[in-house]
C-alpha cells in the first residue's frame, strides 16, 4: 500500500500522478482531453485494445464468411470458452468455471431457473432491498413461473440506514424457509463491499446455495470465488471492464455443481463435439459452458479480449490498490474541501468495506450533476440524492480528482445549480 498521506493542494495530486505506478494505461484509451470522466462504474470507456480486438472479429467476417466460426485469430465457436478462460483469474476461478455469455440479467435468470429448488418448508428466497432492480424483476418473476407469489416468498434484508448492509441482519434472515440467497458483491449506490466469504459460509452451514452479482467489483476488486466456496454468480463486462455498451456479460458456476442440467437450455449449452450431430437429446457440456443458451454475440463481445489482456498486464491486485488509493484520496478532498457545503459521503470509509466508486449525496444531487455535466465532468446521479464518481484505476488521475472537488466546490458555494431544474434525465 502506498503509504496514505494527504494533501489538498494542487501540486499534491500532481505529485501522485508522477508516481502512479500504472499512469501508462491511460494513453490506451480514448479520452477527450476537455473531459473528466467518472462515470466508468456504468459504462468503461473504449480503449484502443478493445477496438483493436473488435475489429479483428469483424475482419474475420469480412475475410471468411461462415467459416469464421473455425479460422480466424479468435474461432467463434469457442471464444465464448477462451474469453471465460481469459476472466477466470479476476473471478478467482478455474478456466472452466467461467463463461461469457448473455447478460446480467439473463444469466440471473439461467442461474436461479438452475438453483432454485424449492422444497417442502424451504421455498423462499433472499435478497436485500437495496440491490439493482432488474435483479428483483428477475427473481419476481422466477418465482411467479414456479407458482409462488413474489410478496411471500421474496425476502429483502433492509438497511439499517438506507446505504449499507450488515452482514449480521443478512445472516439472522438465513432462514430454514431460504432456499437460495442472491446478493450482490458491491452495493451499487454506496459501493459497499459484501463480506462474500463470511455469508457464503454462513450460508451453507444452513443448507442454502448463495450466487453473486459482480456488476460493480468485476474489474475494480479481486474476487476468490473457488477459496471463498461461492456456488455461482454474474456480471456484466461493461461496467469497470470497458467492453463497451451491452457487451456480452459473465457467468461463473462453482465445479462442484458441473453436470447439473442448466433450468434454461439451448444448443450453445452442448458439448462441443456434440453440438453439430443436430440430435434432439440435449448433451450438455460438462462446465460452465453448458449454461450457454443460443449463439454468442460475437461482435459484442469481440471488445472484451483485448480489454481483458490490459488487465492481465496491469494486474488486478495491482488495479485495487489504485482504486482504493483513488476514493481514499477523493473522500480526503473532499472532507477537507467541501465540509460546510451540504454533502456527505455515503459510501464506506474503511478500505475492505469500499469498492470501486464513492458516494456523495446532497439534496441538490441532481442538479449539480447537470453543472458538473456542463464543465465536462461525467458523474452519475442515482434518485434521490446521489452523485456517484468512480475514479477508474486505468485511467482517472488524481489531478482530475482534484478538479472536480474544485468544480464541486464553487457549484455549492455559488449556488450555479440553480439555473437548472431539480430533476433526473431519461438515463441518469
Ligand atoms: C448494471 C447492473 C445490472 C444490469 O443488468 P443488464 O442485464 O446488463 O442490463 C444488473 N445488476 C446490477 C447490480 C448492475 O449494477
Amino acid at each position: 500500500m502506498m503509504n496514505r498521506q494527504f494533501e489538498a493542494s494542487k501540486e499534491y495530486a500532481i505529485h501522485l500522478d508522477l508516481i502512479d505506478p500504472l499512469a501508462s494505461f491511460r494513453d490506451e484509451f480514448y479520452l477527450d482531453s476537455e473531459t473528466i470522466y467518472l462515470d466508468g462504474n456504468s459504462l468503461g470507456l473504449l480503449s484502443k485494445r478493445a477496438e483493436a480486438s473488435l475489429l479483428s472479429s469483424l475482419d474475420d467476417w469480412k475475410q471468411y464468411g461462415i467459416d469464421g466460426w473455425t479460422k480466424g485469430e479468435n474461432p467463434w465457436f469457442t471464444f465464448s470458452e477462451r474469453l471465460g478462460a481469459l476472466m477466470a483469474p479476476l473471478i478467482g476461478a478455474e478456466a472452466n468455471e467461467v463463461i461469457v455469455t448473455g447478460s446480467t440479467t439473463m444469466n440471473l435468470h439461467q442461474l436461479t431457473a438452475t438453483f432454485y429448488h424449492p422444497s417442502g418448508r424451504r421455498t423462499k428466497i433472499l435478497a436485500d432491498e437495496l440491490t439493482f432492480p432488474s435483479d428483483i424483476y428477475a427473481l419476481q418473476s422466477q418465482l411467479k413461473l414456479r407458482g409462488y407469489d413474489s410478496e411471500q416468498h421474496l425476502i429483502q434484508v433492509k438497511s439499517r440506514d438506507g446505504r449499507i448492509l450488515e452482514e449480521e441482519d443478512i445472516i439472522a434472515s438465513m432462514t430454514d424457509e431460504v432456499a437460495l440467497i442472491i446478493l450482490p458483491t458491491v452495493l451499487y449506490r454506496s459501493g459497499q463491499i459484501l463480506d462474500i466469504a463470511r455469508l457464503t459460509k454462513e450460508a451453507h452451514d444452513r443448507g442454502i446455495l448463495i450466487g453473486f452479482d459482480g456488476c460493480h467489483s468485476v474489474g475494480a476488486v479481486p474476487h476468490y470465488f473457488d477459496r471463498w466456496d461461492v456456488d455461482f454468480a454474474f456480471w456484466c463486462n461493461y461496467k469497470h471492464l470497458n467492453a463497451g455498451p451491452g457487451s456480452v456479460a459473465g457467468l461463473y458456476v462453482n465445479k462442484r455443481h458441473f453436470g447439473v442440467l442448466p433450468g434454461l437450455t439451448g444448443w450453445f449449452g452442448s458439448k462441443k463435439d456434440k453440438q453439430f450431430d443436430m440430435e434432439h437429446i440435449f448433451s450438455p457440456a460438462k462446465d460452465a459452458g453448458a449454461f450457454q443458451i443460443g449463439t454468442p454475440h460475437i461482435l459484442s463481445m469481440a471488445p472484451l479480449k483485448g480489454s481483458l489482456e490490459m488487465f492481465a498486464e496491469a494486474g488486478i491486485e495491482n488495479v485495487r490498490e489504485k482504486s482504493l488509493n483513488c476514493t481514499q484520496y477523493f473522500s480526503d478532498l473532499i472532507k477537507s474541501e467541501l465540509s460546510g457545503l451540504g454533502f456527505e459521503m455515503g459510501h464506506p470509509l474503511e478500505d475492505q468495506r469500499r469498492g470501486g466508486h464513492i458516494c456523495l449525496e446532497h439534496i441538490e444531487a441532481a442538479r449539480i450533476c447537470k453543472c458538473l455535466k456542463e464543465e465536462k465532468i461525467i458523474p452519475d446521479y442515482r434518485e434521490p440524492n446521489i452523485i456517484r464518481l468512480a475514479p477508474v484505476a486505468l485511467y482517472t488521475t488524481y489531478l482530475e480528482m482534484w478538479e472536480t472537488v474544485q468544480a464541486l466546490k464553487s457549484i455549492v458555494k455559488d449556488k450555479q445549480y440553480e439555473k437548472f431544474e431539480n430533476k433526473r434525465e431519461v438515463i441518469a
